[in-house]
């Protein structure tokens, strides 16, 4: 079935479903492991289980609290009981919102105004952020308005606090880090950021939307929420580690309604009525509410308990199989869920092995710096992880036959767009092909040859070449110029 136009007669539903079914035949294969990220499988039982919870509140819209009294009790018991993983107390509060972008946004909105409130003299706000938090905070703050100061992390990939301290300024309305970085999996120095913004009295948002809902049972000895006085707010997706299946669920919490405060948003000279809404999205999914709740009632504690030690276990396996292979090297820390690797041999193509798994079916995300594979653990991993570590083993042997003369695409793309000199050139490229994605031909990034970065890698390729021989021209006209006007 292929159609551009709404068909004058509708299909049965029964055709419609078949078309649905086979569709899903180009996806990945979730369900036997296939993708790192993206699904947070437990088993089958809760998978069901989240399915006939949805379907309960399918039509139900969190928009208006009064007509389903029931959504709006059960978003505030599912932030009750997060906030108390999180040691907040009477006073701490929070909405859930649609995902982690959407409870990022609203962070930097809620500090924006805060801010303009109490420090009515900042005209340019600024936030600081390591490099390596979450692109929705770049997003964020785009979208809002607010500069980004990004700093530097260690060598062991942890925001640097000295460059941190350095950059604070009159402007300063927040500072943010990660507990863990998606890119390398480490925890920031939250603990000794927390002391700093409790000094400077700045608001300090821990992004745990990765790791929030993995953290308390995974590693309970681990310090990153509103146990420390200086953390005002923290983010954390229901529907990563909160296991609540259907995406559209994640939660922003805050010490206190101060705060809380200045994301809600009010309209009250409306024909319509007085319009209220605590986040962005004004229609909101009843589903995706109970899954949030469902997940967390059903599972309990011993339940978060018993999947947190399937992942431990399975990282724990992964990591001692990496480390057998002389040619690979961990990046960042493996104890919350993320596992990293790189090569350590100018024979391997980290990039190339990156390929071969990707033929073997394996879905995973491949970090630019530094060069490494990136894979996030699911509970349901533990099933697959042997069949992986076979496939990690053949695909690394594939790629050491390959190199070093065949580079991998990502290899020489990532290489070529990191020493590109004009940057704009590379969002300019990107940007075109989004254009295509969604325009009339709604063609695919990955239509090429099965790699899923096949085109853009190409592109970029295409772009940084052009980009390197055109500033070795502006060099020469450069000199040029110079020698002339030096005679
Ligand atoms: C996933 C993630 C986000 C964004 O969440 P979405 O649900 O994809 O919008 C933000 N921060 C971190 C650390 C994440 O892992």
């Amino acid at each position: 079935m292929k159609e551009f136009t709404l068909p004058k007669q509708g299909y049965p539903h029964n055709e419609v479903l078949k078309d649905l079914e086979k569709r899903k035949d180009k996806d990945a294969k979730w369900e036997a492991g296939r993708t790192f990220s993206l699904v947070y499988h437990t088993d089958e039982e809760h998978e069901d289980f989240l399915q006939k919870t949805y379907s309960l509140y399918f039509s139900a819209n969190a928009l208006n609290p009064i007509a389903f009294k029931s959504v709006k009790e059960m978003e505030h018991e599912t932030i009750r009981m997060a906030l108390s993983l999180f040691h907040g107390d009477s006073k701490t509060c929070g909405t859930m919102t649609s995902g982690g972008t959407e409870s990022l946004l609203m962070v930097v909105k809620t500090y924006r105004d805060y801010a303009r409130k109490l420090k009515p003299w900042i005209l340019k706000p600024e936030m600081i952020a390591p490099v390596t938090i979450h692109p929705a905070v770049n997003k964020a703050c785009d979208y809002l308005g607010v500069k980004l100061k990004l700093v530097s992390v260690d060598h062991d990939y942890k925001m640097d606090v000295k460059e941190l301290r350095k950059n604070i300024s009159r402007n300063t309305i927040l500072i943010m880090a990660s507990a863990p970085s998606y890119p390398h999996g480490v925890i920031d120095p939250i603990k000794e950021i927390s002391k700093i913004s409790k000094k400077k009295n700045i608001p300090f948002h821990v992004d745990a939307c990765f790791g929030g809902f993995l953290i308390p049972f995974i590693s309970p000895e681990t310090e990153f929420d509103f146990s420390l006085e200086g953390v005002t707010s923290i983010s954390a997706d229901f529907h990563k580690y909160g296991y609540s299946g259907t995406k559209g669920a994640s939660g922003v919490f805050y010490r206190s309604m101060d705060y809380l405060r200045h994301q809600f948003y009010i309209y009250e000279n409306w024909p319509g009525g007085i319009y209220l809404s605590p986040s962005i999205l004004g229609s909101r999914p009843g589903g995706a509410v109970a899954c949030a709740y469902g997940s967390l009632l059903s599972l309990g504690e011993e339940g978060f308990l018993k999947q947190a030690t399937r992942v431990k276990m399975t990282l724990e396996i992964l990591v001692s199989e990496i480390q057998k292979i002389e040619d690979l090297k961990l990046v960042g820390d493996q104890k919350f869920g993320i596992v990293c690797i790189k090569s350590n041999s100018h024979n391997l193509d980290i990039y190339l092995v990156g390929d071969e798994l990707q033929k073997k079916g394996w879905f995973f995300d491949r970090n630019q710096n530094p060069e490494s594979l990136h894979f996030t653990i699911s509970p349901h991993h533990d099933e697959f992880i042997r069949e992986f570590i076979e496939d990690l083993k053949d695909s690394i042997k594939e790629a050491r036959k390959k190199a070093p003369h065949e580079k991998s695409k990502q290899a020489s793309m990532y290489g070529m767009v990191a020493n590109m000199p004009l940057r704009g050139v590379i969002k300019n490229q990107v940007l075109k092909m989004m254009e295509e994605m969604y325009s009339a031909s709604g063609k695919n990034i990955d239509e090429q040859d099965g790699a899923p970065q096949g085109k853009l890698a190409q592109t970029l390729e295409r772009v940084a070449f052009e980009a390197i021989e055109v500033k070795k021209q502006w060099n020469i006209v450069k000199e040029k110029i110079k020698s002339k006007f030096q005679k």
